[in-house]
């Protein structure tokens, strides 16, 4: 038998377990671009005449979130939209992901930037991964292609960053952030301040899980998934990945949960441990809080 959505008595396509909820096509479209709307409107008030800049990589996640803030701003002549694609130089999975972020572009009309590790710092993440390393290749990947985010952002005037984390993405790194003991990194997790130097950064996608997501894709015929990076070896991660995930399962409303209750503590965070104030790379002049930015210690430049 198949289960009725509890809004209209239509087919259900999902039973969304955290809210007891079944949902038909249109009610479960709606009930994802609700909660981003409502996201935006709390945490990061655009206001007239912005620049959102959205970090493309051609995947679900950053594909949904520019296609969805194409239909929440599109009509706005006021806001305009750029996509950034950052090619870190990894030979059978970015090019594809590249070409999938030219064809949406090309599809909403909106403009696209593609800045590559080989132009900005004259290595590859396929010339990095085989090196003798401090840290793992996701460190270096994922440094680096935030800075030429940042810095890319700013060079068009970009106001606001737009990134495709999702819930799992944000209830995943609370957990990490706790397990280390990291205070510094979940103060940065809070939703952003202005600072002179960075582009204020939004996840319009932090309440939605990641099925959900994904089947957002799936319904608007944007791209699902590309296989995997082959250096994705965050074993932490992973694991807290596994955990949530079983915990979820069995106790459903789980990430969200630990999403709410990071919302309310991180106002009390931040005023505990303020974080430190910017100064300039002194070798590649982009925002950091040392002398030195991660991105130019990460490859090894010195003054
Ligand atoms: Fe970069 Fe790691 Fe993502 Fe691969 S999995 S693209 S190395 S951050």
């Amino acid at each position: 038998m198949t289960l009725k959505c509890d809004k209209c008595n239509k087919d259900a396509i999902i039973y969304q377990k955290y809210s007891g909820m079944h949902l038909c096509r249109k009610h479960f479209i709606e009930d994802v671009e609700r909660k981003i709307k409502l996201t935006i409107r709390k945490h990061y008030s655009i206001k007239r005449n912005e620049t959102i800049a959205v970090g493309l990589s051609g995947g679900k996640d950053s594909s949904t979130t520019l296609y969805i803030l194409h239909r929440i701003f599109g009509m706005r002549p006021d806001i305009k939209l750029v996509g950034i694609s950052i090619d870190e130089g990894i030979e059978g999975y970015r090019p594809q992901t590249i070409e999938s972020a030219k064809k949406l572009t090309d599809e909403l009309g909106i403009e696209l930037i593609v800045k590559s590790f080989r132009e900005e710092y004259g290595k590859t993440m396929d010339d990095i991964a085989p090196m003798q390393r401090e840290k793992g290749a996701c460190s270096y990947c994922g440094v680096l292609r935030k800075s030429l985010l940042n810095k890319t952002a700013l060079e068009i005037g970009a106001t606001r960053l737009a990134i495709g984390h999702n819930l799992d993405d944000e209830a995943q790194t609370i957990l990490l952030n706790h397990l280390k003991g990291d205070v510094s990194r979940m103060v940065r997790l809070a939703p952003p301040k202005e600072l002179e130097g960075l582009v204020l950064r939004m996840k319009p996608l932090r309440q939605i899980p990641e099925k959900e997501v994904a089947l957002y894709a799936y319904l608007h015929d944007l791209p699902l998934g590309f296989g995997g990076c082959p250096y994705a070896h965050e074993a932490m991660r992973k694991e807290i990945r596994t955990l949530l995930n079983d915990f979820e399962v069995r106790h459903p409303g789980t990430k969200y949960a630990l999403l709410s209750g990071f919302d309310k503590i991180s106002g009390i965070l931040g005023r505990e441990f303020p974080q430190e104030g910017l100064s300039n790379c002194s070798i590649c002049g982009q925002a950091c809080t040392a002398d030195i930015c991660q991105a130019c210690k990460l490859l090894g430049k010195s003054k």
